[in-house]
């Protein structure tokens, strides 16, 4: 008979998105009149630039004819892709060999998982990606095995590492989802040195990279000497180009590399996703392409400016004496702190008296209690909407007060 995965039941019930469309939709049928400005979105809204969409349509148009059709392709996908990822992402510090082509950044988290067994100790940011710890639990790894390292404004978001001695496993996210946080060249040199010598493996996503204006911050774990001793790096095309639907992703697996045993860990990457996985898509694979090429990293830019100008729309809030703003600059999402209010009751607040969409930072981990996050893929409009609705709120209940 048929046995479900114990492990199922470690996982917590994935309620915050659910419970988040529940309240919409309650609001909704109360005031049926009002529009609500979403600015809950983790998507991409902007459309494909024309040079990827060509790119598609050409290579779609290559895949109906008998003479240029193409099947499977390399598991590790297209070496002209990493070599143009070398290149583009990395200044060519890292080898097109380490670059390993897939279907996502979330896709290539599970799949690492599978490098470590259960018997493995884990450490994460708190908030942070759910994934991480979803994964681990599906994984088997215990929950007490599992270290949450809170990052807070009081740590300037970077985590006490002393809580994580020893561990494994450490994922980091930077820029970090839901903070905005993006971790600086002493922090992450810290991080490195840490894993060094405490044995630990660090799983480094840069999903958001692409979004870090301050050209003094590093973009890749791989800007720090000696990373590629300790370090996998899971990086996406899904908010650089829009690729949240298309799917494309990649990861970077030093050949260096190594478990305590002296095996080695790009080995059995390969062997890994040989096991589980047939390479990315063909056609997401043309539109990576075109993204690379002068005329769609251009375009990809000007698309990552435009979520910048939304996200530069709520500085204006920094007028809001209760409100504290945090981050804001090199990720596409504020993080709100109101005093004395948790996160729901202030997504409830946001949501009855200004008609926003937010997500409780609370959903991310404990340490995000107290705290919501505002995105700025809502656009430029949409943003602009929500912060005089704040701000117009905001004036009237000090005039009341
Ligand atoms: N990593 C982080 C931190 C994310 O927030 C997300 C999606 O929101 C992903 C990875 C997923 O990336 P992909 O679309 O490449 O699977």
């Amino acid at each position: 008979m048929i046995k479900r995965n114990p492990h199922f039941s470690s996982l917590l019930p994935n309620y915050l998105f659910e419970e988040i469309g529940l309240r919409k939709k309650a609001y909704l049928e109360r005031h049926p009149e009002k529009h609500l400005l979403d600015l809950g979105l983790g998507d991409t809204t902007l459309p494909l630039s024309p040079v990827v969409v060509r790119s598609i349509q050409e290579f779609a148009e290559k895949m109906g004819k008998k003479e240029s059709y193409k099947g499977y392709g390399p598991t590790s996908g297209s070496v002209e892709l990493k070599r143009g990822i070398s290149e583009r992402f990395y200044a060519g510090i890292v080898s097109a060999e380490e670059i390993f082509i897939s279907d996502g950044a979330k896709c290539d988290i599970g799949r690492l998982q599978l490098l470590f067994g259960d018997d493995v100790t884990v450490a994460l940011q708190d908030p942070v990606y759910p994934v991480y710890l979803d994964g681990s639990l599906l994984q088997g790894v215990a929950p007490q095995n599992i270290f949450r390292l809170p990052c807070t404004p009081e740590n300037q978001f970077f985590p006490d590492l002393s809580l994580a001695k020893g561990v494994d496993v450490l994922y980091f996210c930077s820029p970090n989802n839901p903070t905005g946080a993006a971790a600086t060249h002493e922090q992450l040199q810290e991080l490195v040195s840490f894993a060094k010598k405490e044995g630990t493996l660090i799983i480094f996503d840069a999903a958001y990279s692409c979004f870090i204006q301050d050209i003094n911050l590093p973009k890749s774990i791989f800007e720090i000497p000696g990373a590629e001793e300790v370090a996998i790096e899971v990086n996406s095309f899904s908010k650089f180009a829009g690729f949240t639907g298309v799917r494309l992703g990649w990861t970077v697996v030093p050949k260096e590399l190594r478990y305590p045993g002296g095996e080695s860990i790009y080995q059995d990457w390969i062997r890994a996703t040989d096991i589980v996985f047939n390479g990315p898509s063909n056609l997401s694979e043309a539109a990576g392409k075109a993204v690379l090429s002068e005329e769609g990293f251009k375009a990809c830019k000007e698309q990552v400016a435009t979520y910048q100008k939304a996200l530069h729309e709520f500085e204006r809030l920094r007028e809001i004496p209760s409100y504290t703003l945090f981050a804001g600059t090199n990720a596409p999402y504020a993080w709100i702190r109101v005093e004395g209010k948790s996160s729901w009751d202030l997504f409830d607040e946001l949501l009855n008296e200004c008609q926003i969409v937010s997500v409780p930072g609370a959903g991310f981990g404990s340490a995000g209690e107290g705290f919501v996050r505002l995105s700025a893929f809502a656009g430029v409009e949409v943003v602009r909407q929500a912060c005089d609705a704040l701000l117009d709120y905001a004036s009237e209940s000090i005039i009341q007060s």
